[in-house]
């Protein structure tokens, strides 16, 4: 690893570093957005239904998707990497408005562009000094930087969200995150293209990791705007949509319902036909379908 100081190793690696900033920024946010739980209201299988279409759910769709959760329980599996990484170093007309540290950059295509957008949004809000100091890892790499920088600095190889492709560490040159505007923005907003805080400083206790305000991770609408409501981090997320089975979510006047399903064999779905959907496992035992209304 080239030398470019402690803040900047600090922030490449940092993915379990011991940080304790106070808490400097309040969110001063209006989030606009209504969620209610409701009692399964889907179409039963009748048989008459023709408004909507069975979809076939395989095993392998537990562990592949955008709301995969990975911490020391639940490990990334082969199936749950991101199919779209690409080199960003190599790729840089999706790089746009920020800057990439190292040339071995890895990123989801898919997630370079939401991220794009978010950087366009910071830019007008006048927060533009961006950096991506990690991306994507490959177990391999997860594995050198853990014997590298040790457990209290790494995680091992598998146990990192870095290891899907959804993950990125974001930083910024004038100082850290926890003090940037960048930071403050980020906290902000970042939850309106998709991207999460995935380690707040108030919920180390949930997610088994010490303040992170570099690192975001990719969950998609309405499912980082849902969260930033409630406050959850994506384990407290998780349950609770495992819970209520159904909760409809209106994010900035667009409607979407999210729906909760464990995972039994021979499953089918039924889907609306005329809707676009995503539908992702939770890496745990069930699947989440969202459903664009
Ligand atoms: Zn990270």
């Amino acid at each position: 690893m080239k030398k470019w100081g402690f803040l900047i190793v600090l922030l490449v690696c940092g993915c379990v570093v011991f940080i304790n900033y106070g808490s400097i920024f309040e969110p001063k946010v209006d989030i606009n957005v209504e969620v209610v739980e409701y009692e399964n209201a889907k179409v039963e299988d009748s048989g008459t239904a023709d408004n909507t279409q069975k979809i076939k759910i395989t095993k392998e769709q537990i562990y592949q998707g955008n709301l995969l959760l990975v911490n020391s329980e639940y490990p990334v599996r082969k199936e749950g990497v991101k199919s779209d990484v690409v080199n960003l170093f190599k790729r840089n007309e999706l790089v746009k408005g920020y800057g990439v540290l190292y040339n071995d950059t890895y990123l989801s295509e898919d997630i370079a562009l939401e991220f794009s957008e978010m950087i366009a949004a910071a830019e007008k809000d006048g927060v533009d000094n961006f950096w991506i100091t990690s991306g994507y890892r490959s177990f391999d790499e997860q594995k050198e930087l853990y014997q590298e920088m040790g457990s209290n600095a790494a995680l091992p190889a598998g146990y990192s969200e870095h290891n899907l492709g959804l993950s990125l560490d974001v930083g910024t040159t004038q100082t850290t995150m926890a003090k940037a505007p960048e930071g403050e923005w980020i906290e902000n907003n970042a939850w309106k293209f998709g991207f999460i805080l995935r380690y707040p400083e108030d919920k180390s206790d949930i997610t088994g990791i010490q303040y992170e305000p570099w690192h975001i991770r990719y969950v998609g609408l309405p499912h980082s705007a849902i969260m930033k409501k409630k406050n959850f981090v994506l384990e407290e997320y998780l349950d609770y949509l495992e819970e209520n089975k159904n909760v409809s979510a209106k994010v900035e006047g667009k409607n979407y319902t999210v729906s909760y399903y464990p995972f039994s064999e021979n499953m089918t779905i039924d889907i609306p036909k005329d809707k676009e959907y995503v539908i992702s496992g939770d890496n745990m035992g069930g699947v989440i379908v969202t459903v664009y209304e």
